[in-house]
Formats: C-alpha cells, structure tokens, sequence
C-alpha cells in the first residue's frame, strides 16, 4: 500500500518499471527503496552495519571456516544483503590470518 505524497492518491505497484507509480499525477517511486524502508527489523538493520563496517575487524564475530589459501581455520564473518535480483543474505569470510576473504554460496 502506498499513497502518492503529491496528490495524496493510491498508487499501484508496477512490476515492469520496478516502482510505484501514481495514476493521478505521474509520481514515481522506485520499489527497491520502498521495500528496504518497510523491512526495518533492528536485526537487520545490525546486521547491515556489521558488513558496512567490515574494516573493523575487531568487532567482529569469529567462526571455524577453512582458509583455502593460508590453511587456516578460523575466520571473521559477517552477513551483507544483496540488493537486486532477489534481495537475499549473502555471508562473507575473512581469514584471521591472512586476510584473505570469500563469500559463503551455499
Ligand atoms: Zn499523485
Ligand atoms: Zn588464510
């Protein structure tokens, strides 16, 4: 649901243009942003912050994942979400040893 801010119509979402558009005055809103304002939940929102603060590597949890490159078994980790396609988490590593970083595909 969503009411134009201009003109105070509803307007319907339109899947091929990927927005809100308002049939009243032509308002158009992109529905990406929409739905990432609509979907704050404290957790992801912390969840965000971590991958957005991924240089502050002290904060950050540690998990057992095998470094491919170094043999390593303990790595930082922290969850970024995608946004486009499908808007899914996608979980990256980083070695605590040699710093090499990958992201979880499974
Ligand atoms: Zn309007
Ligand atoms: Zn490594």
């Amino acid at each position: 649901m969503k009411f134009c801010p201009e003109c105070g119509a509803f307007c319907t979402a339109d899947n091929a243009k990927r927005c809100y558009v308002c049939p009243k005055c032509g308002w158009e809103e992109p529905l990406e942003e929409n739905r990432a304002i609509s979907r704050k939940t404290s957790e992801e929102d912390k969840i965000i912050v971590i991958g957005k603060k991924e240089r502050e590597l002290s904060t950050m949890p540690k998990t057992k994942a095998l470094c491919e490159k170094c043999g390593n078994n303990e790595a930082y980790w922290w969850m970024v979400q995608t946004r486009g396609i499908d808007e899914s988490m996608t979980q990256f590593y980083r070695c605590t040893k040699c710093g090499h970083t990958w992201r979880d595909y499974s």
